[in-house]
């Protein structure tokens, strides 16, 4: 198994966040910049295409591949959402205003041809 740890943002189903009505306008998500390489919180917004809410349930996650190898991806799957898949610290310092705590992580396990099907369908 390889090291390397990648990270993906898809669109994935909540149930408590269907049962609260998430995602909702000005809801804050943790959503991983692939450029920077690092986690950016966002709000929901009524009037942006990519992060308007789209139905109940639906809400961004994150996905951490683990490990893989020609046969099987392992990954970590969490709801991005605030206060249901992770909590936002904030401080005073300006250089490091925030952390993210992930706090519900599902371990999965899945041959490469149906991971790679699973991203193509869930990725924003
Ligand atoms: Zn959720």
């Amino acid at each position: 198994m390889e090291r390397n740890i990648y990270i993906f943002n898809i669109l994935f189903f909540c149930p408590r966040c269907y049962f609260a009505l998430r995602p909702q306008k000005n809801n804050e998500f943790a959503f991983f910049d692939k450029d920077k390489g690092y986690l950016i919180i966002y709000k929901f917004k009524s009037n942006e295409k990519v992060f308007k809410p789209i139905s109940p349930g639906f809400t961004p996650h994150l996905m951490i591949v683990t490990s893989y190898n020609e046969r099987v991806v392992k990954y970590q799957l969490t709801c991005s959402i605030k206060d249901c898949g992770i909590e936002i610290n904030r401080s005073y310092d300006p250089e490091l205003p925030f952390s993210i705590d992930l706090k519900d992580i599902d371990d999965y396990t899945k041959e490469v041809e149906v991971w790679r099907n699973f991203l193509n369908r869930a990725f924003f």
